[in-house]
């Protein structure tokens, strides 16, 4: 029997309204508009640890996931890691770790069939929906909305193809994605997929899927039409969890090669957007795993760097577009899953936040949130540097958000004096930006011609191109749409 509850982070306390991890993975969000939490977090014990470190990534998968997700059967849950996380999925293993230099460590996420570290959840995700509704007795179809700043929506579609029982439209900004993205999304196969561009920003596509979450009136619209909506984005549970195994992996991988020795604190750094990863760090933490502290990496949209410095969450101000799409983002789900774990009256807040725009954090929640967090931004030109320098002095290749996350890093490590060893998440292969990848280094292409500059790229390191992403460059073009952000509820009563 399942003991692992969850409820909404803006449920009070006393009326707490809770759910099997199979309803809330179902569910995506929870009826109030508010992100589902688990009642508790699991403590990893010594044992634990040790049994970890002698496991492969699917193992480690399966032992992690079968400790939140209590209500699915263990052997299901092992049979599907294993199918999630093999060598045909991710050659040459999940999430290996290259060591940058004597204290920094960047653990590769993107060795996945789309090159971004997306995939190691929503290769997984799809299967523990598809059993969630089996294990629910849903018959109606799951109608999957992603809003995407150009990851997700690629890594969702090649998740959820053909899937049974599940439909999918993908969402993203019409300008606020590389051509590689846009290209990898376009030409999605999958009988049950659609996907399409949206006039405006990433903001703009993921409050018009936030939106089509909240309305009555189109929830039971589409019970008529045989369908209810659920969601792939990292607001849904199924997503975060399978997001702390690599924190965890990647500590048994330090450990076994003797980088560090079991108990020894280590530094996490995340490039962060929607705070999805980030929390998923967290989490690890609050199970056990040494995390002594985590860095919140940012780009110019550094409203989560002042929310640290400040207390104050203020969405009202300039939205830029950068070389890190991914992370072009304004507001960040996932930090109010953070908030409601620390105390803070989370549904007050995200009201704050839909009508003025901007929130003031307790002093005693901003209090906790700095014992472990601390906020670093990268600007442009400095991104580029590390891109250009990393390469040049440390032989090796990092994209625009691994770039931020490890400039952030070593701000931190400036400023702090810090010296222990850190995990740098690295979230995307340099071929998915290969247009700013080799303006940082100096390297001249036409930034249209997607297969000329893999190849350019390629040829001026040394370094191989990504099979899944030299495969979309012979593949045709199948989705051309663009909709106004007004018409997105449209998109799954035709679609
Ligand atoms: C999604 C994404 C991020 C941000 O992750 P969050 O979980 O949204 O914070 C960072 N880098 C890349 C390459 C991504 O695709």
């Amino acid at each position: 029997m399942s003991s692992m509850k969850y409820y909404s982070t803006r449920d009070n306390a006393a009326a707490k309204d809770c759910v099997t991890a199979a309803e809330a993975i179902k569910k995506g969000l929870a009826p109030d508009g508010g992100l589902y939490v688990p009642a508790g977090v699991p403590q990893l014990t010594h044992g634990d640890m040790d049994a970890l470190c002698g496991m492969t990534y699917a193992q480690r998968a399966s032992y992690i996931l079968s400790m939140y997700l209590d209500d699915y059967d263990k052997d299901t849950l092992a049979a599907d890691c294993a199918a999630a996380y093999g060598e045909d999925r991710f050659p040459g293993g999940a999430a290996p770790i290259h060591k940058i230099d004597d204290t920094d460590y960047s653990l590769e996420l993107w060795h996945g069939p789309t090159s971004a570290f997306k995939d190691m959840a929503l290769q997984i995700m799809p299967r523990l929906l598809s059993r969630a509704l089996k294990m629910t007795g849903e018959e109606k179809t799951a109608y999957i909305l992603v809003a995407t700043s150009g990851d997700t929506g690629k890594a969702a579609l090649e998740g959820y193809r053909d899937v049974d029982g599940v439909k999918m439209a993908v969402f993203y900004p019409d300008e606020g994605v590389s051509p590689m993205q846009k290209r990898q999304m376009a030409t999605q196969e999958g009988s049950n997929v659609y996907v399409t561009a949206v006039e405006g920003n990433f903001d703009d596509a993921q409050s018009g899927v936030k939106a089509i979450f909240g309305n009555g009136d189109l929830a039971k619209k589409a019970e008529e039409n045989g369908f209810f909506f659920s969601s792939a984005n990292s607001i849904n549970w199924g997503r975060l969890v399978p997001q702390i195994v690599y924190y965890i992996s990647a500590y048994c991988d330090l450990v076994k090669t003797g980088e560090i020795q079991n108990g020894d604190e280590i530094i996490v750094c995340v490039p962060t957007g929607n705070f999805g990863n980030i929390f998923a760090a967290y989490l690890a933490k609050e199970m056990g795993l040494p995390i002594g502290r985590l860095i919140c990496a940012s780009n110019a949209n550094n409203v989560l760097t002042d929310f640290i410095d400040t207390g104050v969450y203020d969405r009202t101000r300039e939205f830029h577009k950068t070389m890190s799409p991914s992370m072009d983002i304004l507001i960040s789900s996932n930090l109010e899953r953070l908030l409601h774990w620390l105390g803070a009256p989370t549904a007050e807040l995200m009201a704050k936040l839909n009508t003025e725009g901007k929130y003031t954090a307790p002093a005693d929640v901003m209090e906790k949130l700095r014992d472990v967090f601390s906020g670093y931004w990268l600007g442009e030109e400095d991104t580029a540097a590390v891109i250009r320098d990393t390469f040049r002095q440390d032989k090796y290749l990092v994209d625009p958000h691994t770039a931020v996350g490890l400039g952030c890093l070593r701000r931190y490590r400036a400023e702090s004096g810090d010296k222990r060893k850190a995990v740098l998440a690295s979230t995307a292969s340099p071929y998915k930006f290969a247009a700013d990848v080799c303006a940082a280094l100096d390297v001249s292409a036409d930034e249209n011609d997607i297969a000329g500059l893999l190849n350019t790229l390629s040829a001026a390191t040394g370094t191989e191109i990504p099979a899944p992403l030299a495969a979309v460059l012979t593949r045709e073009i199948r989705f051309r749409d663009v909709v106004k952000p007004a018409d997105m509820a449209k998109v799954p009563f035709e679609h």
